[in-house]
């Protein structure tokens, strides 16, 4: 129980550090809703957020994940034909005008509709000339690991 609870402590105290990183103000709310993103393995959508926070005002959550997006707390992933889901940022991810620059692939289960971020060896270059690349996304689609074996 004790080590149960150092281990809450430590959770806060990192998503408390996340926040501040990002310079947000710490509220409970905020730390509860990083609280969920970080009981996943994979992206989760806001109506899962919303029935994990059970009771909760809906601008307040709306304004934390716009707020979250913007700041590069969170990143939204919205796959072909699937719902908008939203994954918490790894480090490599630099937020630069509100645009996002992650170096890893969006893996989409065909089984169990989760959807996961992946880090690859190396992120392509595309070596386009004259054109300017802000945005890449890679969508892949498959079985997850819990689905294939
Ligand atoms: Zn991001
Ligand atoms: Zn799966
Ligand atoms: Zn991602």
């Amino acid at each position: 129980m004790l080590q149960i609870l150092k281990l809450f402590c430590n959770f806060v105290a990192v998503m408390e550090d996340l926040l501040r990183s990002k310079k947000l103000s710490v509220t409970d709310f905020r730390v509860s809703v990083l609280e969920i993103f970080n009981r996943y393995s994979s992206a989760i959508t806001s109506d899962q957020i919303e029935s994990e926070l059970g009771e909760f005002d809906r601008i307040t959550l709306y304004r934390t994940l716009k707020t979250f997006k913007e700041k590069g707390v969170i990143h939204e992933i919205a796959l072909t034909d699937t719902d908008t889901v939203y994954a918490l940022c790894l480090d490599d991810c630099i937020e630069d005008e509100h645009i996002h620059h992650h170096e890893h692939v969006h893996f989409k289960c065909d089984n169990c509709g989760n959807v996961f971020c992946l880090d690859i060896p190396a992120y392509p270059d595309l070596n386009l000339k004259g054109f300017r690349v802000d945005r890449m996304d890679i969508q892949v689609f498959g079985k997850c690991e819990a689905c294939s074996c």
